[in-house]
Order: structure tokens, then C-alpha cells, then sequence
């Protein structure tokens, strides 16, 4: 059953009177479970609705879409599926008390796989969901591979229940599924011989492999570091190599680099990126590979685009992450505009200073950082730092921040995303 939150207007919902807080029973006589019932059997020409009402009347509608018009049902968010694992790098740990409550979930959804490319274990899949995955074709699907050696990813994920995920992908890969695969790096466990293996493995499966990414493990001050820790230098720059290597082969024999590297591993070897073209259309960009690259594209391509904004002092914010590759981008927005940009690197004062990234910045860094700084028109936070709800980490509500900094406040992605709503001067 699935609850009803809103109904578009002008939508076919709308002329058969579907409103808020009704239930979506059955589509031709299947009960709808999630949204994937929803969207896979609602996407026929024509089917059999039945609905419960607000009010508790039950009502059968015999639907044939007009081709024009949108069903314009939305659906309250799903029940998210729990993980079965407990790896010790698990930044659910790594957040200290009084974080956002989404952060303590420890969803594993081959759902939100699909639908939104979180990357999932695949280790709590009952048979249901795997007849699921087969007949709706819910390809490419996200898997944390992490090591293809059985016995290598179950102590990594604490699981000695997981499946064999060469063994899972190969069955799915018989019914037409295909992956995108991230290998989170953990030195002394899945590096050296045993990411040549997985490498060497999942290349061997052919194309329903479309990509792999490696990324380091990611830490905080509240994680287990007793257990685990971040990758060395000389780690990072061994497992570049490796990559590096199958990537080559990767262009040789399938025309395109397979395997890439995450940024916050190039930093860790503190190795300059590759170039743009190295990642093939950025694949696996929101994991954190290629994002560099990926962000000097968007604002050459949008320069042209920027307001003049002689005069005015944009300070930009972000993580140290960041913070160390910002400097070579920003004049090029000062030539382009006429502005004055000033970047405030912040130290993560939540998670500790080894976290870096400026997605997971607290409220209340942006907020010391803006406090008393008249001088600038306009601040750009990164719009990765609040979820949906305009939330911080730290429980810290953007419209706070916005109510008391003394400039505009702009979330923002890529820097021309922000400024090109920025009225000239
Ligand atoms: S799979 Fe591991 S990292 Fe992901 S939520 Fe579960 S325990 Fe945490």
C-alpha cells in the first residue's frame, strides 16, 4: 500500500480526484508495495487502480493514459531498507551525538540503487528482491564491491552472512543487469594483491561491469580507528597505480578508462588529477571521482554567462579539501565577472579536522565564517553541505544562517549555478 502526499494539478491524478493521504492499493490486481510497483505498472497504457480514499471508501479506476497527460501522483518517501552489515568504517560511527538524525540511518536500498545511484552491498536482498531487480530490469544498479574475495569483503563489511558478490552479479548479469562498482579502500585489507584481484575479476565479467571506482575510506575523529585508518601516502600512490595501469588497458581494449580513481585518493597521494577526458563523461562524479575536473568544466563553459559584478566581494566557503584545489578557479571568475572573490577554507569543527570534504561542514562553521563580514555582497555555501530539508550536519537550519548573516547567502554547486542569479551591478 502507498500513501498518497500530493497531486499535481492539471495531471490525471487530479481529474480522477486522487488527493493527499488516499492509498494506492493494487495495479491490476498487484499490490503496490514501494514506488517501483508504482512506476513499472502504472507506466502501461492502460490499467486497473484500486484506491482508498482519505475518507476510507474504496474505489476501482479503469485508467487508459491519455498520451499527454502526466499522472502526477507523488508519493510519500519510502521506508528505506536497513543494512546488515557493521563495517568498522561506517560513518554512521563516525558522527558525533546530536548530528542530523538522517545521518545515524544506515540504509542499504537496492531501491535507491536505481533510482538514485546510493551504492548498495546487495548483502540484504531476500528472494523477493531479487525477483524484483530481475523482472522490473533495475540496471545499472550501485554496488560497494569493496573486494570480489568472499571471505575478504565479509570481514570487511562484519557480515559473514554476505553473499558471494561475484556470484550475485553474475546471476543478475544473466538477466540483463548492469553495475556501476566502487571498491572503498581500506590499506592491509582490500589494497595491494587483493584490488588486483578485484580489478582483474570484474573486468573478467565483461560489459555488465560498467565502471569501478576506488575511494579511500573515509574517516572521522568518532570513528573506530582502532580498526581501521586512512590509506599513507605511499599506499594511496600504489593503489593509483594499479589503477592507472587498468585504466590504460581499459582505453586500449574497450575505448574507455573502466576504472578511475576518487579525488580524495589522487590527494592522498598527492598526485596532480587526471585530465577531464580521463574520465569519460563522468561516470561516477557524485562519488567523489573526477569532481575537480568535472567543476573546472561547468565554469568555462558558463563564464560567458556570469553577471558583472565589479565592485562586490563574493566569499566563497569551503572545506580544506577543496579549499587547496579552489585557488586556480577563482581568478578566472574574478576576470570573468569583475568581482572580487575571497575564499574562506573551514576546518571541520564537527567531524574533526581529517574531514575534508565540504559537504559535511557544519552550520555553525559557515556561520562563525560570516558573521561581521559586511564587506561581502554575497557568501556561497556548498549546496552539498544541506540535505533536502536546508539541513546541516550539525542540526543547524540554513535559514538561520541566511536570517543572520549580514550579505546574501547563495547555496551552490558550481559557483555559476549561484552567480549567474546574481542581479549586475
Ligand atoms: S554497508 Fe557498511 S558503511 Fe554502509 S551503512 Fe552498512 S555498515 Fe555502514
Amino acid at each position: 500500500m502507498l500513501k498518497v502526499a500530493a497531486v499535481l494539478p492539471e495531471s490525471l491524478g487530479a481529474e480522477l480526484g486522487l488527493a493527499a493521504g488516499d492509498d494506492l492499493l493494487s495495479i491490476n490486481g498487484k499490490d503496490l508495495a514501494d514506488f517501483l510497483d508504482w512506476e513499472f505498472l502504472a507506466a502501461d497504457d492502460a490499467f486497473l487502480l484500486r484506491v482508498r480514499t482519505a475518507a476510507g471508501e474504496d474505489v476501482e479506476f479503469d485508467i487508459e493514459r491519455p498520451e499527454d497527460l502526466p499522472l502526477g501522483v507523488m508519493l510519500e518517501p519510502p521506508r528505506i531498507r536497513r543494512c546488515a552489515n557493521r563495517c568498522d568504517f561506517c560513518f554512521v560511527d563516525g558522527n558525533p551525538g546530536g548530528s542530523r538524525k538522517t545521518l545515524f540511518i544506515r540504509d542499504d536500498d537496492y531501491r535507491l540503487s536505481f533510482r538514485h545511484g546510493n551504492f548498495a552491498t546487495l548483502s540484504n536482498l531476500r528472494d523477493k528482491d531479487v525477483r524484483r531487480i530481475l523482472e522490473y530490469r533495475l540496471s545499472p544498479l550501485y554496488v560497494s564491491v569493496h573486494a570480489t574475495d568472499a571471505d575478504v569483503r565479509r570481514r570487511l563489511l562484519r557480515n559473514p552472512k554476505a553473499p558471494a558478490i561475484l556470484e550475485q552479479l553474475a546471476m543478475f548479469a544473466a538477466g540483463g543487469i548492469q553495475f556501476h562498482a566502487q571498491i572503498v579502500l581500506v590499506p592491509g585489507v582490500n589494497d595491494g594483491a587483493v584490488l588486483e584481484r578485484s580489478l582483474e575479476e570484474l573486468w573478467a565479467m565483461g560489459e555488465p561491469v560498467l565502471t569501478v571506482s576506488v575511494v579511500p575510506v573515509a574517516l572521522t575523529d568518532f570513528s573506530k580507528h582502532e580498526l581501521v585508518r586512512a590509506p599513507l601516502e605511499a599506499e594511496a600512490r600504489a593503489a593509483v597505480a594499479t589503477i592507472e595501469r587498468w585504466s590504460a588497458r581499459g582505453s586500449a581494449e574497450r575505448g574507455e578508462g573502466w576504472v578511475y580513481g576518487s579525488d580524495e585518493l589522487y590527494m592522498l597521494a598527492d598526485l596532480p588529477f587526471p585530465p577531464a577526458e580521463s574520465y569519460d563523461g563522468f561516470p561516477q562524479v557524485e562519488n567523489g571521482v573526477g569532481s575537480v575536473r568535472y567543476l573546472e568544466g561547468l565554469v568555462a563553459a558558463e563564464l560567458e554567462a556570469l553577471p558583472d559584478l565589479t565592485g562586490r566581494r563574493v566569499l566563497v566557503c569551503t572545506g580544506t579539501a577543496m579549499g587547496r584545489l579552489m585557488p586556480h578557479l577563482l581568478p578566472t571568475l574574478a576576470r570573468a565577472t569583475g568581482g572580487t572573490f575571497e575564499l574562506a577554507v573551514l576546518e571541520n569543527t564537527y567531524y574533526g579536522r581529517i574531514v575534508t570534504s565540504a559537504g559535511l561542514l557544519p552550520g555553525e562553521a559557515f556561520a562563525r565564517a560570516l558573521a561581521g563580514r559586511s564587506d561581502c555582497a554575497l557568501a556561497l555555501l556548498p549546496a552539498e553541505s544541506v540535505n533536502d530539508e536546508g539541513v546541516f550536519v550539525d542540526d543547524v537550519s540554513l535559514a538561520s544562517i541566511e536570517a543572520a548573516a549580514p550579505m546574501s547567502v547563495a547555496l551552490s554547486y558550481h559557483f555559476t549555478d549561484a552567480l549567474t542569479g546574481v542581479p549586475a551591478t
